[in-house]
């Protein structure tokens, strides 16, 4: 059976552990750089993203959490999760956060506030439907969330949602030198590139696991690929 890793530094990793275990999912926490060579697959969880980068420096993750990403198997970055998967991150304190990034996309750190707005929402997400039938829509729960501002061509948006009146107006330069209003009227806030699943709400805190199931289901493509090339060079 694959074995998902979850990055359990801070924040919500117990919550993902247990939907895991809902649906019959092997799940390991991680720690540790060595941890990284036993997981087929690597959740990084919603938390706190400045301090979970200082615990994931002070551990010498980030080389290996690079290199786990730039391998193609699948990482899935919920909420402060997907702000270490974006190759950018501005908004509050970005400016000299590091990422391990992989990501093609711009991402603000506290799009939508402070934790006194967050927030739960519908969200439509066909890919949901696509896979499993049923409903296309999903509980959004957003806590102090990131959104992404931009995404590069390689990138698939599977939601968006509206932008909430009144959102603050916010810098999107990394250096923090230039003020400016998000001017459009939606924002995305799921997106797959290969390996890489980002949700910047927590899929973890519901009763809903259609989006660890599509997780489980990209490590499963991923191991079927890294066997059909094992035998190809095996074969020839
Ligand atoms: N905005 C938070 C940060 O910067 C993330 C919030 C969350 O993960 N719930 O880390």
């Amino acid at each position: 059976m694959a074995v998902v890793g979850v990055l359990a530094l801070q924040g919500s990793y117990n919550e993902h552990m247990a939907a895991l275990r809902r649906i019959g999912a092997k799940g390991v926490e991680v720690r540790k750089a060595e941890q990284l060579g036993a997981i087929d697959s690597l959740i990084i969880p919603g938390g706190e993203s400045t301090t979970m980068a200082k615990l994931a420096n002070y551990h010498n993750l980030f080389p290996a959490l690079r290199e786990f990403v730039g391998a193609g198997k699948p990482v899935w970055g919920t909420c402060a999760g997907l702000i270490f998967l974006a190759n950018k991150a501005v908004g509050q304190k970005s400016g000299g956060q590091e990422l391990v990034g992989g990501l093609d996309c711009t991402v603000h750190r506290n799009f939508f506030g402070s934790q006194l707005q967050s927030f739960e929402t519908e969200l439509s997400v066909p890919m949901l439907a696509e896979k499993e039938g049923g409903s296309n829509i999903c509980r959004g729960v957003f806590i102090r969330a990131p959104a992404i501002l931009e995404v590069g061509p390689d990138v698939e948006v599977l939601a968006d949602c509206p932008v909430p009146a009144g959102r603050p107006s916010i810098t999107i330069s990394a250096e923090g030198a230039e003020d400016e209003v998000y001017s459009k009227d939606r924002v995305i806030v799921a997106v797959r590139q290969g390996n890489i699943l980002a949700t910047a709400f927590h899929p973890e805190l519901t009763s809903d696991s259609r989006w660890h199931r599509l997780f489980l289901d990209m490590d499963k493509d991923s191991q079927a690929k890294a066997f059909s090339a094992l035998s190809l060079s095996t074969s020839s």
